[in-house]
């Protein structure tokens, strides 16, 4: 989590002005099936985010991301201004963030995304939560190069490597599931208010979902792990080839070469 978050947004976003039409906002946001534009002025500065449920809110009825609007529905947004529904003040974090600061400030402020803006406070990315996820599930792929072969001197670095993540995300879901209690003890105990309390079941959730992708990795790196035991790590079981090394560090319980993976759509992933 200290990844910072340029690594992981999408650089040049789609953006659109405050004084553009919902309509045009609305069609951007479906040719391109995002949920979130961030509003630039002239200078290419941030001055708000649109969100589809800011769409939500403000429109007499609800848009799908995947459905263009009926011609009543297109007449009516086009009455709208994207400044009038828009959310001012958003929140904006540098590129060298850290994804922990990241996903920390989405969960105080309760949103689904946020602009990137270097130091101008011009647009430089932007970060879903989605993004977020992403970076908890790839970042070790990512700390070390791509290895050609798959020597056995190249195995066992990679065994070492999952070995040392394996302690890693153990120790960060014992961490995680320690403050998930605390959490739960406050909202049981401490009186709060509505929005405090809306506030910790939404960073309980993005906790709990976080815990599940730790945990969906722990199994695999257990299995590649297994694996390694019996000398069978990094062979298709299939037709015998070697697995490339970016692949079992990004799936490492595969048992299949990418060509087997691919000619047999029936297996479950991995
Ligand atoms: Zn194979």
């Amino acid at each position: 989590m200290q990844v910072p978050v340029k690594s992981f947004m999408s650089g040049d976003p789609v953006w659109i002005t405050a004084d553009a039409s919902v309509l045009e906002a609305f069609e951007c946001m479906l040719d391109r099936g995002i949920r979130h534009l961030p509003v630039l002025d002239g200078e290419r500065r941030v001055v708000g985010v649109l969100s589809i449920d800011d769409l939500r809110a403000a429109l007499p009825y609800s848009p799908a991301l995947k459905q263009p609007l009926a011609p009543g529905e297109r007449e009516v947004a086009r009455e709208w201004q994207v400044g009038e529904i828009m959310s001012h003040d958003p929140v904006t974090l540098g590129p060298d963030a850290t994804l922990a600061e990241a996903a920390a400030r989405m969960a105080e402020r309760r949103i689904g995304c946020l602009a990137i803006v270097d130091e101008t406070g011009r647009l430089a990315g932007l970060l879903s939560e989605t993004d977020v996820l992403w970076a908890v599930a790839t970042a070790p792929a990512l700390r070390s190069a791509a290895a050609p072969g798959s020597a056995p001197e190249v195995l066992a670095a990679l065994v070492r490597e999952l070995t040392q993540e394996r302690e890693r995300v153990r120790t960060r879901l014992a961490k995680n599931l320690a403050a998930e209690k605390s959490l739960e003890t406050d909202l049981r105990e401490v009186p709060l208010d509505e929005a405090e309390r809306g506030a910790d079941a939404t960073l309980m959730q993005e906790t709990i979902a976080l815990d599940e992708l730790a945990l969906r990795r722990l199994a695999a790196i257990d299995q590649a792990l297994d694996r390694a035991a019996q000398g069978q790590l990094g062979s298709c079981t299939r037709c015998g080839n070697a697995i490339p090394i970016p692949r079992l560090r990004a799936l490492p319980a595969t048992t299949l070469c990418i060509a087997c993976a691919r000619s047999d759509p029936g297996t479950r992933r991995p």
